[in-house]
């Protein structure tokens, strides 16, 4: 299967709201809405704390739903290291003040603490139709 606006759409608010739904989501189409242009379709999708703080993290159309998922959590958790003042780590650890892991684990994505290896919680890609 390939990734289209409406998934890439359903994935992004999934990984914000696993992890901190306060985020905002910005999603921008990439080259492949040029006609001129061939290749793969992408998106460049960008998560925004309230503070300012933004990451951006590029999904192209030919990446599953699992992964890309991944990816996004990645990118999330890499938002949560750029701001120490914060003291909050994302994606958050219950009890620690370390990011919880971002695994894949059959078909799903699962948050576990690197620490004591305890599963914190498990994302299933959910695709609007
Ligand atoms: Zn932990």
């Amino acid at each position: 299967m390939s990734l289209t606006d409406g998934h890439v759409a359903a994935l992004a608010d999934q990984a914000a709201a696993a992890v901190e739904p306060s985020l905002t989501v910005h999603i921008e189409p990439d080259a492949g809405d040029d006609p001129y242009r061939w290749g793969a379709h992408s998106w460049t999708v960008t998560f925004r704390s309230e503070d300012g703080e933004g990451v951006a993290v590029r999904l192209t159309a030919d990446e599953e739903p699992l992964p890309a998922l991944r990816k996004l959590l990645e990118a999330v958790s890499e938002l949560g290291a750029t701001q120490p003042s914060s003291g909050r780590a994302l994606p958050a650890c219950p009890g620690h003040d370390h990011r919880a892991d971002v695994e894949i684990e059959e078909d799903e994505v699962v948050l576990r603490c690197p620490e004591t290896g305890d599963v914190i919680g498990r994302i299933r890609p959910e695709l609007s139709p």
